[in-house]
C-alpha cells in the first residue's frame, strides 16, 4: 500500500506542478497576444515577417500550454482492479466522431474472459486517447485502426493499436516520448511523453513497430499483478 501511495503522490505532484506552471504562463501570454495584435497596424512592411514569426510562435506556446493543462490536469489518482476493455470502449466512443471526420474506421478485437488489471483508469484513458489520436492524425486519407486486447504469457495484458498511416522512420523511433518531439505543424510533442510516463507508473512497457508507408503498431503491456511486480 505504501508503494501504491508513493506512486499516486508522484503522479499527482508532477501533474500539479505542470498544470501550475502552465497556468502561470497563460496570463502573461494573454497580455502579449493582446498587445502584439494592437501593434499590427504600425508594423512596417519590412518587418512584416518578424511580426508573423512572433504571432505564430505565440500561437505555438498557446497550444503547448493548453495541451499541458489537459494532460497534466490533477485528478484523483486511484489504482484499482479494472476491465481494460471497458476503458477502451469509452475511448473508442469518445473518438468516433473525430474518426468519422478523417474517414477512419475502428476495428476492435477484445479477448473474452480477460482478467482485470490493477490500474488507474483516468490515466490509462489519457494514454489510449493520445495513441489513438496520433493514429488518426497520420491517416489524412482515411484507413483502419485495429485495436486488440488480449492476455499473454507471464501475467501480462497486451493492448495493441495498429494504424495504416505514414509510419515512422527507423532512426526516429527512439525519439518518441522525448518532450517536444513532434513532426506536426501544430503538434506539441507532449502526448507520448505523458503516455510513456503513465505506463511506467503501471510497471508496464510500450513497444513501437513501424514501417514507412505501411503503418505503425503501438504495443502496451501491463502486468496483471502490479503490486507484486512493483
Ligand atoms: P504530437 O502528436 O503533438 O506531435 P506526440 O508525443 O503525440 O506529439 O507524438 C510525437 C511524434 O511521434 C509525432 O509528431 C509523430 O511524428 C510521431 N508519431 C506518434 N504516433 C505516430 C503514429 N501512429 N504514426 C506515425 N508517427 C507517429
Ligand atoms: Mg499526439
Amino acid at each position: 500500500l505504501q508503494e501504491q501511495l508513493r506512486k499516486s503522490d508522484r503522479l499527482n505532484v508532477i501533474g500539479e506542478l505542470a498544470a501550475g506552471i502552465a497556468h502561470e504562463i497563460r496570463n502573461p501570454m494573454t497580455a502579449l497576444k493582446g498587445f502584439i495584435q494592437l501593434l499590427e497596424p504600425t508594423i512596417k512592411a519590412e518587418h512584416a515577417m518578424y511580426y508573423d514569426v512572433i504571432t505564430s510562435e505565440l500561437a505555438r506556446i498557446d497550444s503547448i500550454i493548453n495541451e499541458f493543462l489537459i494532460l497534466a490536469k490533477p485528478q484523483e489518482i486511484r489504482f484499482q482492479e479494472n476491465d481494460i476493455r471497458q476503458i477502451m470502449r469509452e475511448i473508442v466512443d469518445l473518438l468516433s466522431a473525430q474518426a468519422v471526420l478523417y474517414n477512419v474506421q475502428f476495428h476492435t478485437l477484445y479477448e473474452e474472459q480477460l482478467p482485470y488489471v490493477y490500474c488507474e483508469p483516468n490515466q490509462l484513458k489519457k494514454v489510449f486517447i493520445n495513441i489513438i489520436k496520433n493514429a488518426i492524425e497520420v491517416m489524412p486519407n482515411g484507413g483502419k485502426i485495429t485495436i486488440a486486447i488480449n492476455s499473454i504469457k507471464d501475467q501480462l495484458i497486451q493492448i495493441s493499436i495498429r494504424d495504416q498511416g505514414t509510419g515512422i522512420p527507423k532512426d526516429k523511433i527512439k525519439k518518441l516520448g522525448e518532450p517536444f518531439y513532434t513532426t506536426k505543424e501544430k503538434g506539441t510533442g507532449l502526448g507520448l511523453m505523458v503516455s510513456y510516463r503513465i505506463i511506467e507508473e503501471h510497471n508496464g512497457s510500450i513497444e513501437v513497430e513501424s514501417e514507412e508507408g505501411i503503418g505503425t503498431l503501438f504495443r502496451i503491456k501491463l502486468p496483471l499483478n502490479h503490486l507484486v511486480n512493483s
